[in-house]
Formats: structure tokens, C-alpha cells, sequence
């Protein structure tokens, strides 16, 4: 196990833990360096910051962006960043911007499946009203009884071609590259292993994404299954791209791994926290 976490969510995104005790949560569990990266939000810095002194760990600013390539939502986690930059907040608030108005098309969704109530239960949800998203909505459908679990919940209704799903246009891949890369910091492409992409393309995505300046991919992540860390651990050495590990936690309860719990990652790589500025 290592005890690096490079990857994780508090109640200023879709993540149940405020940032205190998240914060806390790692330090038990035996996390060193945990960076807090929220969607395309760090309102959640500072105090896991102040908590990371209290119980004597490192944290790493971060954040992880919401982005659509040719029609496919990614995820890239900016580490290292600087959440005073401004042309990084006003790219964020931007990509937040859209969140309100996708939550009324998915509420009016579940009301055309007879669903009611959905607009309080997934607010109830979300501490961050500027974030809200489809976990806060899986959550209302776990509570309703609707579905047993979250997955469940995304699988049936949430996930991408399901009836409450609504496309939305998110950040460009090289607009998010180089929000991270101007306040600072290091882009990681988040859990490549979750996007349907055939091989040539996600050769053209990582290729594309290193050209426009990003630095490393998960390895490591919850999202992935063992073919997966030697897959994209070989698209790393591949590419020349840094290596990354996150248990992308959520809460005590969802995630695949807890936090301080992560495999190492394979060897013959250049693990990214080596390379952070
Ligand atoms: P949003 O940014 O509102 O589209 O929500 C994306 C979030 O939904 C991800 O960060 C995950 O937390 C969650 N999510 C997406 N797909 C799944 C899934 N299949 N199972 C559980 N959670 C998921
Ligand atoms: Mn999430
Ligand atoms: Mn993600
Ligand atoms: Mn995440």
C-alpha cells in the first residue's frame, strides 16, 4: 500500500465529508499526502488545508475539471495548483456555470418517469449549491428506495443514454490543460480507464493531451481493476506521461477504496508526485 492519495472529494463537490474530516479520515487511515480535488471547485482548500497542519500531513491543492473531447465527458485532476490564480477561478465558475440549468432538465426527467421531489432531494445533497450533480441525484434515489445503491442508480437512470441523463457541453480539454498548467500546477488525466474509448482512440487522447501540456495519467484509481494498472501502465511509459494514484474517494460508504488503502503503483514508471512543481 502507499500512503499517497492523489485523488479524493469533500461536500464542496459530490464527496460526504467536509473537508476537516476528510482530511481527518486520511490522516487515521495512514495517508502522508492526500490532495483534495474537488469538481470544478476549491472552495474546500483552505480548511483541508488548516486540518492537514492539525494532524501533521501533507496537503496538495487540487481539483479535478470537467471536460467534453469529441462528445466524451473526462475528468482531468489539476495537482499543485494555485487557487488564487484568476484566470483558473474564472474558468471554473465558468464550467460550474452550466450546472443549475442541466439539474432542471434531469429534475423535469424524473418527473416524466413519475419521479417527484427530486429538485429538494438532490439539493438536500448538495452542501455546494453551485455544484450541484448527479451523485447528489443518485443519493435522493437511494433514499427514495428507488434503486438499492448508487451504482444501481447510475446504471438505470443516471449513466450516459439513460432516461435522466442530459448531455452537457463542459471545459475543453485544452482550456482545462492550461488553467492547471498556468496557476502552477500538473495535469493528471483522471481514471482513463472509465472512458469507453477503442485503443487508437485513446491513443489520440493521450497523445493529444500531452501535446497540449498534460503531465501524467491514473494508474491507480478506484475506477480501475488490475488489467487496468498494467494497461494504462504501459500507456504511460509509452507516452512519457507521469503516473498517478487516487482512491477517488467519495465517502465512507461508495467508495471502492477507502482512503490509505491504494496498491502501489507498477514499477518502471515515474510516479507524479516525483515530477509536481
Ligand atoms: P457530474 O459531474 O454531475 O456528471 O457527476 C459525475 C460524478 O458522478 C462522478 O464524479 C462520480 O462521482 C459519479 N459517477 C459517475 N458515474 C458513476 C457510476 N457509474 N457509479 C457511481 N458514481 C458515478
Ligand atoms: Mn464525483
Ligand atoms: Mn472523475
Ligand atoms: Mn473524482
Amino acid at each position: 500500500m502507499i500512503n499517497l492519495d492523489l485523488h479524493s472529494h469533500s461536500t464542496f463537490s459530490d464527496g460526504t465529508l467536509m473537508p476537516e474530516s476528510l482530511v481527518a479520515r486520511a490522516a487515521q487511515r495512514g495517508v502522508t499526502t492526500l490532495a483534495l480535488t474537488d469538481h470544478d471547485d476549491t472552495g474546500g482548500l483552505a480548511a483541508a488545508r488548516a486540518a492537514a497542519a492539525e494532524h501533521g500531513i501533507r496537503l496538495i491543492d487540487g481539483v479535478e475539471i470537467s471536460v467534453t473531447w469529441h462528445g466524451q465527458t473526462l475528468h482531468i485532476v489539476g495537482l499543485g495548483i494555485d487557487p488564487s490564480d484568476a484566470v483558473l477561478q474564472a474558468g471554473l465558475e465558468a464550467t460550474r456555470g452550466g450546472r443549475a440549468d442541466r439539474a432542471e432538465r434531469m429534475i423535469a426527467a424524473f418527473e416524466a418517469l413519475g419521479i417527484a421531489g427530486s429538485r429538494d432531494g438532490a439539493q438536500q445533497f448538495a452542501a455546494n449549491p453551485q455544484l450541484i450533480g448527479r451523485t447528489h441525484f443518485a443519493r435522493f434515489l437511494v433514499t427514495q428506495g428507488v434503486v438499492k445503491d448508487i451504482k444501481t442508480a447510475f446504471k438505470r437512470f443516471l449513466g450516459g443514454g439513460q432516461p435522466c441523463y442530459v448531455p452537457h457541453e463542459w471545459a475543453t480539454l485544452d482550456a482545462a490543460v492550461s488553467w492547471i498548467n498556468g496557476s502552477g500546477g500538473t495535469a493528471v488525466l483522471a481514471h482513463p480507464g472509465r472512458y469507453p474509448l477503442d485503443t487508437a482512440q485513446m491513443r489520440a487522447l493521450l497523445s493529444e493531451f500531452r501535446d497540449l501540456g498534460g503531465a501524467a495519467i491514473e494508474v491507480v484509481s478506484s475506477s480501475h481493476r488490475p488489467h487496468h494498472y498494467a494497461a494504462f501502465a504501459a500507456h504511460a511509459r509509452q507516452f512519457g506521461l507521469a503516473a498517478s494514484a487516487g482512491s477517488d474517494f467519495h465517502s465512507p460508504h461508495e467508495s471502492y477504496h477507502d482512503l490509505g488503502s491504494l496498491p502501489e503503483l507498477p514499477t518502471g514508471l515515474t510516479p507524479v508526485w516525483e515530477v509536481l512543481n
